[in-house]
């Protein structure tokens, strides 16, 4: 497939491609260019001539086309879905939900853009203003750079494109080396429904060079990364020498709390789901299982059950519940993490901790004690359910807190006061109660604590992350 500069399909200037390989067999689905720098400066240059006529191009024609971008998306779900699954692994269940989901964040996204409402500030209140009138108005920032990661390529190049665009933004977007065939083809689409061919393009390549030959460029205004902590940092420190606006959405180890009173049916089901969706690398999965001790034995010869029982495989099968990994460095990296963890004392009560190609069957770690670097910080993005027992609620809150992560958290109690004091003690951007912490509906304002983020996404922050301020004053025009 080709790269999307200016509304083409383009090879790389240099005729270099990367291979896209599907993680389930191991064969190689397509190429893409992998972009050099003249690729680069020419999808900048082509960004900066598209921004005046996209932002000019007034909001209601915008939400039109976005919303019909949507009803294309719609019409090729089944063959989105079935190639982000290929790329990706995931299951085809989830990658349909994915593109389903693409086609409402645009329509939402288009929806919402139509109430960036500026404000009046009344002169009279201090003195000396008495015959002004202030008001404020949105605008885009002009050329935005959004680089993805692998294991969410639709949803999240939708909670970044859409409001960009619908903002009146010019976006390229960076998708993952794993991932890029569905962003390719939902940009096509993109086109194909109006937008502009110069306000949306995918420029495809090697992530440490073309992603930072992007956020270091000066004609780039706001950065929007997801992914790791530690590329976040470095994304963070090339964009602040311009001091462009970076938000990063980044890695988590989110602690799911549950409390001896927790209702275990229901703790069962939210901790497998949100633990194993998406293989198992989901950034606000429940990574660490923190129990507190009357309940812990219950939990975890429940939990083996539940892992004894889980359906791998083909994520192709409607009947697969995890399929691979992205890739068999993955799968290995995972292994390791297992291996580190049982030499700090840990045990493997399910699962051998043994990858096989990209595949890692789901693994139940016990004895895991708050010392350990799973504990803390060692995020592991695979099915692994490390199992630590805590004495007290309050013992529990500080093993949730005693990382430098703090994306989203969960706290099982039937006594909701009790959960609710917890949840505000707790370091996170959201704290669910009762229910898994991965959690997102669209309007959410999401985005991590600490090392896990800065910044927010969802449809109640779009105002804020895509739209900068200006103050109108006319002087004494009220005399
Ligand atoms: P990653 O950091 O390896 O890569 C993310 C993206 O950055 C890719 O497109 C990659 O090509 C690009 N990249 C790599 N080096 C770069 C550089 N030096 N400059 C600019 N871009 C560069 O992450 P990943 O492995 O794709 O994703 C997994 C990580 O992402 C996990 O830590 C996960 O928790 C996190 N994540 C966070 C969220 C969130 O919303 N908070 C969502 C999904 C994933």
């Amino acid at each position: 497939m080709q790269m999307l500069l200016g509304g083409q399909g383009r090879d790389s200037g240099d005729r270099r491609t990367l291979s896209v390989t599907n993680p389930s067999t191991n064969e190689v689905i397509d190429n893409v260019p992998d972009a050099n720098a003249a690729d680069v400066d020419h999808a900048l240059e082509t960004a900066v001539k598209a921004f005046p006529t996209w932002a000019a191009t007034p909001a209601h024609e915008r939400v039109r086309l976005l919303k019909g971008f949507a009803h294309i998306v719609l019409e090729h779900q089944e063959e989105l879905a079935e190639l982000l699954s290929r790329e990706n692994g995931k299951p085809i269940v989830s990658a349909r939900q994915e593109i389903e989901g693409c086609a409402r964040l645009f329509e939402q996204y288009a929806t919402e853009s139509l109430r960036l409402y500026g404000i009046h500030i009344p002169g009279d209140v201090q003195r000396g203003y008495e015959d002004d009138i202030i008001y404020t108005r949105r605008y885009p920032y002009g050329t935005m750079v959004a680089i993805t990661p692998f294991n969410f390529a639709i949803s999240l190049f939708s909670h970044k494109v859409a409001p960009a665009l619908a903002t009146g933004n010019v976006v390229i977007v960076k998708p993952a080396e794993d991932t890029p065939l569905t962003t390719l083809k939902i940009g096509a689409l993109l086109h194909e429904a109006g937008v502009h061919p110069g306000a949306l393009q995918v420029l495809t390549g090697d992530g440490p060079r073309i992603g930072k030959a992007l956020v270091k460029d000066s004609r780039v205004q706001l950065v929007s990364f997801t992914g790791s902590t530690a590329v976040g940092r470095d994304v963070a420190a090339v964009g602040g020498k311009q001091l462009t606006p970076v938000r990063l959405e980044l890695g988590g180890n989110d602690p799911m709390i549950i409390c001896d009173d927790a209702d275990l049916e229901s703790v069962l089901e939210q901790a497998f789901f949100g633990r194993t969706l998406e293989n198992g690398q989901c950034c606000a999965a429940s990574k660490r299982f923190i129990v507190t001790q009357r309940i812990a034995a219950d939990f975890e010869d429940a939990l083996a059950q539940r892992l004894e029982e889980t359906s791998c495989g083909d994520p192709l099968d409607e009947t697969v519940e995890i399929g691979p990994l992205i890739n068999e460095r993955a799968a290995d990296r995972a292994e390791q993490q297992i291996s580190q963890t049982t030499e700090q004392g840990g045990h493997i009560r399910v699962g051998t901790g043994k990858a096989n190609g990209a595949y890692l069957a789901p693994t139940m770690l016990t004895g895991v004690t708050k010392n350990m670097d799973v504990a803390r910080d060692m995020e592991i993005f695979a099915p692994v359910f490390p199992v630590m027992r805590a004495r007290t609620p309050e013992e529990a809150v500080e093993m949730a807190n005693a990382s430098r992560f703090g994306l989203h958290a969960a706290v099982f109690s039937q006594d909701v006061a009790k959960a609710i004091k917890m949840a505000h003690g707790i370091e996170a951007g959201l704290v669910a109660i009762n229910g898994t912490g991965l959690y997102k509906p669209d309007a959410i304002p999401f985005g991590g604590w600490k090392e896990s983020g800065l910044g927010r996404e969802g449809l109640t922050a779009m105002a804020e992350q895509y739209t900068q301020v200006k103050t109108i004053a006319l002087r004494g025009v009220l005399s």
